[in-house]
C-alpha cells in the first residue's frame, strides 16, 4: 500500500506538472521554523506549523539553525537565521503572512484557534516559496503574501469563543483527514457533553501525511478508536465514542428515528456525503477538500428549502466518469464503487485480475485507497482522478478547523450565525467573504426531489430545533 510520502509527491507533481519521479526529490527538504521563546502565542503557533510541514516535507527543525534549509518561517518578533524569510504577524484584527509582514510579538489575546489557522496560511506561503510560480495554486505568490481579516474567519464579533457549548445526539462521520484535524481544532474550544466517533475503517500508511493526531504506530488499527483514544486527553469535558461501523448501519441498530440529531461530516467522497443525507441528520456541518487546493464548508438544519447535503455533493459528470474508470480498472461494476468498501464479492474479482494481491488483502478496503495502490501515476495524474489526489495536510487542517470554528459559532449564536451555508474558501489565499452563500436547492437532488423524504425531514425534526 501507498505510503504518506508518495501520496505527497503524487499531490505535488500534481500540482507542479511534472511526474512523480520528478516531484519526490523536491520535498527531501527542510524547512525552518523560528519563533521567540518568551512569545507563548508565537510558539504555539510555530508547534502547529512544524507539526504540519513534517508531514509535507522532511524536516522542519524548530529554533534550530541549519544551514541547508530550503525556506524558513519566522513567527512574530523573532529574529530570522535567513535572508527573504516569510514572516507571520497576528494582530487583533488580522493574520499578515509574507516577507513583509511587521515585525512584533503575536498579539498575546489572539485565541488558540487562529494559531491552527495561522499555521495553515504560513505553511501554504512558504511552499509556494520553496516551489515557485510553477504550483498551480490560488492566492498571490509568496513575496507578496497573504492578509486575512479575523473577522472573516470568526464571524463580526469573536466573543463567542468566550462561551460554552454542549454537544448531545451529535456523531461525526469519517475519523480521516478531516476528523482528525476537526478534533484537532475542536480541543482548543469551550465544548463538553458527548460525541460519537464512527468510521469503519482502519488506519493505513497513506493516511498518516494527513491526519495530525496519527503516527506509524497506529498504522491496521481502527481509525475511530485511535483518533478517540488520541484526542480525549485533550477534551476534559466532552466524552469521545468510537463506533467501528458506518453511519448507516449504527443507525439500523437505533430504535428512533431521530436517532441523528447532529451529524458533522468528514468523510472523503461525495457519494459518501451524498447518502448521508439519506439519514435525513436533523442538522449538518459539513466540511471537504476539493482536490488540493479549495475547502468547502457546507450547513444546513432540517426543516429547510435551502441546500442539503446532497444538493451540495450533486452527482457531476466529473465523478461518474471517474467512478467508471475506477470499475473499469479493477474490474467491477459501478454498483461495487458505489459502496465504497470492497465486498467479499468484489475482492474475488478485483483478484482474479491482480493475481498478485490476495483476496483476504482486498477486502473491506476503500475503492479509492485500493486504486491508489494498485494503478499507475500515469492514470492517476488524468483530470478524472485529481479528486483522489491527498491535499497536503494543511489543507485538510484547514478545512477541519474551520468547520471545529463554524460548530462552536453556529451552537453558541444561533440562528443569527446561520447567514450562510456554503462557504468555498482556500488556505492557498486569502479568504473571499463574497463567496459566503446561501445555497438553493439542487433541481434534480437525490434527497429535496423526492417529496417523501422532504415530509419525513419536516415529521421529524420540523418542531424539535
Ligand atoms: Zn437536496
Amino acid at each position: 500500500m501507498i505510503d504518506g510520502r508518495t501520496e505527497n509527491a503524487r499531490t505535488l507533481a500534481s500540482l507542479l506538472g511534472v511526474n512523480v519521479e520528478e516531484a519526490a526529490p523536491l520535498l527531501d527538504v527542510a524547512i525552518a521554523v523560528t519563533a521567540d521563546p518568551a512569545d507563548e502565542a508565537g510558539m504555539a503557533v510555530a508547534r502547529h506549523l512544524q507539526r504540519f510541514l513534517r508531514r509535507t516535507v522532511v524536516e522542519a527543525p524548530l529554533n534550530s539553525f541549519r544551514a541547508n534549509v530550503a525556506a524558513e518561517v519566522v513567527i512574530g518578533a523573532a529574529a530570522p537565521c535567513r535572508a527573504g524569510a516569510v514572516r507571520v504577524h497576528i494582530s487583533r484584527d488580522c493574520i499578515v503572512i509574507g516577507t513583509w509582514a511587521p515585525t512584533e510579538v503575536v498579539c498575546p489575546d489572539t485565541h488558540p484557534v487562529l494559531h491552527v489557522l495561522a499555521a495553515c496560511y504560513a505553511a501554504g506561503v512558504v511552499l509556494k516559496s520553496v516551489f515557485g510560480a510553477h504550483l498551480q495554486v490560488p492566492g498571490p505568490a509568496a513575496s507578496n503574501g497573504l492578509t486575512i481579516p479575523i473577522s472573516s474567519i470568526l464571524g463580526p464579533d469573536p466573543t463567542w469563543l468566550t462561551a460554552d457549548f454542549v454537544l448531545s445526539g451529535t456523531y461525526l462521520a469519517g475519523a480521516g483527514a478531516i476528523g482528525n484535524s476537526f478534533l484537532y481544532a475542536l480541543s482548543l474550544l469551550r465544548v463538553s457533553g458527548a460525541l460519537v466517533v464512527v468510521d469503519p475503517d482502519t488506519v493505513s500508511a497513506g493516511n498518516l501525511n494527513r491526519c495530525v493526531w496519527f503516527t506509524s504506530n497506529d498504522i491496521g488499527l481502527p481509525k475511530a478508536s485511535r483518533l478517540s483514544d488520541l484526542a480525549q486527553p485533550s477534551f476534559p469535558r466532552l466524552t469521545l465514542i468510537p463506533q467501528r461501523e458506518t453511519l448507516q448501519d449504527l443507525g439500523k441498530a437505533q430504535s428512533t428515528e431521530m436517532w441523528l440529531k447532529r451529524l458533522v461530516v468528514a468523510v472523503d467522497r461525495r457519494r459518501t456525503r451524498r447518502h448521508l443525507q439519506l439519514e435525513i441528520p436533523g442538522e449538518v456541518f459539513d466540511a471537504s477538500t476539493t482536490g488540493a487546493i479549495e475547502c468547502v464548508f457546507h450547513h444546513h438544519v432540517q426543516p429547510t428549502d435551502s441546500a442539503c447535503l446532497a444538493c451540495i455533493y450533486y452527482e457531476s459528470v466529473d465523478e461518474l466518469a471517474r467512478e467508471r474508470h475506477l470499475a473499469e480498472t479493477l474490474g467491477v461494476e459501478l454498483t461495487d464503487i458505489a459502496q465504497h468498501f470492497v465486498s467479499p464479492d468484489a475482492a474475488r474479482r478485483i483478484h482474479e485480475r491482480y493475481p498478485d494481491v490476495p483476496v483476504e488483502a482486498l477486502g473491506g478496503q476503500a475503492y479509492d485507497t485500493l486504486f491508489k495502490a494498485l494503478c499507475g501515476e500515469a492514470k492517476l495524474l488524468t483530470a478524472d482522478n485529481r479528486q483522489v489526489l491527498a491535499p497536503f495536510a494543511f489543507v485538510s487542517v484547514f478545512a477541519g478547523a474551520y468547520l471545529a470554528i463554524e460548530l462552536g459559532r453556529r451552537l453558541v449564536l444561533g440562528k443569527t450565525a446561520c447567514d450562510f451555508n456554503y462557504w468555498r474558501t482556500s488556505p492557498w489565499a486569502s479568504p473571499v467573504t463574497d463567496l459566503k452563500d446561501m445555497r438553493g436547492r439542487h433541481e434534480r437532488c437525490e434527497f429535496c426531489s423526492q417529496a417523501v423524504l422532504l415530509q419525513t425531514a419536516r415529521g421529524l425534526w420540523g418542531h424539535s430545533q
